[in-house]
């Protein structure tokens, strides 16, 4: 093994990422989201059976409770096998780092077609493999708690321009990682109905607030983090050790009823603008998977203070960024219509972060708050410096006054009822094998 980091010593470059392994599953191999190289983990509903952990392959799930059933796994392997093939995965992530390197390696084998046992484990094949077209997604964990973060600097900023053009970003935006507790119970799988939510809101000519439909939903890009294991309470994980906490990474839409938030922020922070509904992506991308496309993290602009010591960890600054390519696109009645394509909304990077991964979870546990395996985070909304990538329509529409125009001839300065949302992420780099994270997607029906 080698890492090409030399300064994050747990952050391993192996055979599973050999750019030469390919998969006796045949769609696995130049797959855009699901090579070999990914091994991404979720729990899925086959048919009319019961929910259990698998792995994305190609267009196929590998079953690892079959596989676990069918003793594929040594003894390194099995307790992380185990406990990644029940209905949530909260046990795998309890386990931590050790024991998903290991599943990840032995998975590889399992899959590859140059593995030793080819012929025997591709003879199991109907007993392994689902076709992924066939299953339902789930929830990959149950969350206990959700906290969603403010790490997007230029979303940031940008937002903060709308209300306050010469002072757009806070005196603290420099030194604290900004979040708030967010809500568990409404967090959904990709493709989940979302229906528009009725609330108080309050246009700037109305006297007085009403109650009803949002006129202003609005969709948040943002990577979710998984965490695992996690932390006694009143013991802070120091910045160092906060890598061995990270379980995986998805795509996250914090849909936004930008009237309800306008109207209900101020003095406590997002409530009900919220609270209504948060779409992930199901599939759990390891930081296995994604070592090869760590980066150093940006260097802070010169004036920028630099992180207070609790925050500052040198080999974090050399590779806690993750270069992962962030897509939003749009699909309108009037689109499909005309049988024009979905419109692409916003294409950015996940290296746009102001805090790394990191950095986020020591600062949140940093007073004692324990973590618990399950929990996921939002870093906030990813923004581009340039209008290319702009991570909400809020940033788009500027607030609402400049309407975008769609090839349909469509305007939107928000969202409409049956418009889907649909979120990318994808990573390239030289000599590795591109890996992706499948769909996080959306439709809006109609308020109640
Ligand atoms: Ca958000």
């Amino acid at each position: 093994m080698r890492s090409d980091f030399p300064n994050l010593a747990k952050v391993m470059i192996d055979e599973t990422h050999s750019v030469a392994r390919r998969s006796w599953v045949a769609s696995a191999n130049g797959h855009a989201d699901f090579p070999i190289q990914n091994l991404p983990l979720g729990v899925f509903t086959p048919g009319r059976d019961a929910a259990r952990g698998g792995v994305a392959i190609g267009d196929e799930i590998l079953d690892l409770a079959a596989a676990v059933d069918l003793g594929l796994f040594d003894a390194q392997a099995a307790p992380a096998a185990e406990a990644a093939s029940g209905t949530t995965l909260n046990p795998l992530f309890a386990l931590g780092r050790g024991a998903r390197v290991a599943l990840r390696r032995r998975l590889s084998e399992i899959l590859d077609a140059d593995g030793p046992a080819r012929a025997r484990i591709e003879g199991l094949r109907a007993r392994l493999l689902h076709r992924a077209a066939d299953c339902r997604l789930e929830l990959p964990a149950a969350v206990g708690d959700y906290t969603d973060f403010f790490a997007g600097i230029h979303h940031a900023t940008n937002a903060g321009r709308l209300f306050r053009p010469d002072n757009p970003l806070l005196p603290n935006y420099k030194y604290v990682p900004i979040g708030y507790h967010g809500r568990a119970s409404s967090i959904r799988p990709s493709g989940a109905d979302l229906r528009r939510p009725n609330g108080q809101h309050k246009g700037a000519t109305e006297t007085a607030p009403s109650f009803g439909p949002s006129r202003s939903l609005d969709y948040e890009l943002e990577l979710g983090v998984w965490i695992g294991p996690g932390n006694e309470l009143g013991t802070p994980i120091p910045i160092a050790e906060a890598g061995d906490h990270v379980a995986g990474f998805c795509l996250l839409n914090d849909w936004s009823a930008r009237d309800i938030q306008g109207w209900e922020y101020q003095p406590l922070g997002p409530f009900l603008g919220k609270s209504f509904f948060t779409t992930i992506s199901p599939w759990v991308v390891t930081p296995e998977a994604l070592a090869p496309f760590r980066s150093a993290q940006a260097s802070r602009p010169a004036g920028d203070p630099p992180p207070l010591p609790y925050l500052f960890d040198a080999a974090d600054q050399a590779g806690g960024a993750l270069d992962i390519e962030l897509e939003v696109v749009l699909l309108t009645a009037g689109l499909a219509a005309k049988r024009l394509p979905p419109q692409r909304l916003s294409l950015g990077n996940a290296h746009h972060l102001y805090w790394t991964v990191a950095q986020l979870i020591a600062h949140h546990s940093s007073g004692g708050c324990n973590l618990r395996a399950g929990d996921l985070f939002g870093t906030g909304t990813i923004s581009t410096p340039t209008d290319e990538g702009l991570g909400s329509l809020l940033e788009i529409s500027a607030g609402g006054r400049r309407p975008l125009t769609l090839t349909s001839g469509e305007t939107r300065r928000f969202l409409e009822d049956g418009d889907t949302v649909i979120m990318r992420a994808r990573c390239r780099r030289d000599g590795f094998a591109g890996i992706g994270f499948g769909e996080c997607r959306g439709t809006i029906a109609p308020a109640l």
